[in-house]
């Protein structure tokens, strides 16, 4: 073995290592309002960088492909033991690379080319693995969308049940990327089984909220249930995919691999388990509650400085701002914050322009800024800073704002570190 292979990335490629120094200077040093991003503990990190990198295994616990992999099967078996328990249902796949793997696997195991979806609209909140024309799930599948009412900005629930009754969707979904309200999944459920089709529930985003228990579970009324590790739960980039379905379940495995994916990440699998199992603690539901009362916190204090907050609220951790009464795009609020060191994302809103250029919404969540301990006051200043900048920014005064927003937000880092 080479001395080489001994040395740090910062000795072995300094240009990689300075890029790794510079984003987590970043991180320490900006205000995360990106709703699907978070702060992951010390532990998840060290099984991220562990040398379990270097294990390959294709196959399930127990029932391997390639040998040595006996201490893999322990993490992998408390990983799926943890999810279960956690989200309260029978059997979990955690082997997914990612969110959208997920989805395609549960594609895979339900769909035929061209069978018809339907799923919630992008512009009202949907995500793109769920039928749009861009992602794979819309070109080989037959999509529908259904979208929010345009008063309230909420599902409304008789229009999807009509839509669903001359849709006639093999898979109902309900759950996305920008929706800051509760949804029921109750009554999602009953209209799935009226029209034959079956649920599935993809709460990437809210998997950390409905483990810590301040959002409905998607069970008993799901068939199906996705997520991502990554988002509220706190965890790793990866997938889990959840049922009650005893007979799929044999499927749902073959379909996830040898389906659409191929061997393990073994080191995800065990950072998983330990983001399941902290997901697990008492300090995780008071971490669960705090992400709601913030967004509450950061969505009161906007909308009390005139900025209008799509559906009037949150019960989640996202916050979707409306700013053409501002005259401005998602794209000038989103850099002008960047400039003043919070990062955010343009985003679409209900009704919106379909040029992510001219999209007039502004994604934020609370996930990241909970984990680094801001608690409500901190939220409400947060809002105060957003509000100046964007008032700054739609009257042309920004630069003079930026000096103050600046240091109002350093000050927060200081007060609240990561990774010191
Ligand atoms: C983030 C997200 C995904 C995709 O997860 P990736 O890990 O980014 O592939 C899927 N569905 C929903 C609703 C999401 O918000």
């Amino acid at each position: 073995m080479s001395s080489h292979f001994h040395a740090s990335a910062a000795q072995a490629d300094p240009l990689i290592a300075e890029a790794l120094a510079n984003e987590l200077a970043r991180q320490q040093d900006q205000i995360e309002l990106i709703a699907s991003e978070n702060i992951v503990s010390r532990a998840v990190l060290d099984a991220l960088g562990h040398e379990i990198t270097n294990k390959t295994l294709e196959g399930y616990p127990g029932n391997r492909f390639h040998g040595g992999g006996q201490y893999v099967d322990v993490l992998e078996q408390a990983a799926i033991d943890r999810a279960k328990e956690l989200f309260a249902c029978d059997y979990a796949n955690v082997q997914p690379h990612s969110g959208s793997q997920a989805n395609l696997a549960v594609f895979f195991l339900l769909l035929k080319p061209g069978d018809p979806v339907l799923s919630l609209d992008l512009a009202a909140g949907g995500h793109l693995s769920h039928g749009l024309t861009a992602n794979l799930s819309g070109r080989w599948f037959t999509p529908s969308h259904y979208s929010v009412d345009p008063e309230t900005e909420v599902i409304n629930y008789d229009a999807l049940e009509k839509q669903a009754e001359e849709v006639k969707p093999k898979l109902l979904i309900a759950g996305g990327s920008a929706y800051p309200r509760e949804i029921d999944f109750e009554r999602m459920g009953r209209i799935a089984r009226k029209v034959g089709a079956w649920f599935h529930v993809d709460i990437a985003h809210i998997a950390g909220l409905v483990a810590g228990g301040v959002h409905p579970s998607p069970f008993p009324h799901a068939d199906i249930v996705t997520c991502t590790t990554t988002k509220t739960l706190r965890g790793p980039r990866g997938g889990v995919i959840l049922t009650n379905n005893e007979d799929w379940f044999r499927r749902l495995q073959s379909a996830v691999f040898p389906g659409v994916q191929g061997s393990i990440h073994t080191q995800v699998i065990a950072a998983k388990a330990i983001c399941l199992g902290e997901a697990l603690q008492l300090s995780f539901r008071i971490y669960a509650a705090q992400v709601k009362a913030n967004a509450r916190a950061l969505a009161d204090s906007l909308q009390s400085r005139g900025i209008r907050v799509v559906s009037g609220g949150t019960d989640t951790h996202i916050v979707l701002l409306d700013l053409s009464s501002k005259n401005l795009t998602g794209k000038r609020a989103e850099a002008i914050l960047d400039r003043a060191d919070i990062t955010s994302n343009k985003n679409a809103i209900p009704n919106d322009s379909p040029r992510p250029p001219e999209w007039v919404g502004l994604r934020l969540g609370t996930g990241a800024a909970t984990t680094r301990g801001l608690k409500e006051v901190q939220c409400q200043s947060l809002g105060d800073i957003i509000a100046d900048l964007i008032e700054a920014e739609a009257s042309g005064t920004a630069d003079a704002t930026l000096t103050d927003a600046k240091a109002k937000v350093a000050k927060i880092c200081r007060d609240f570190p990561i990774y010191s």
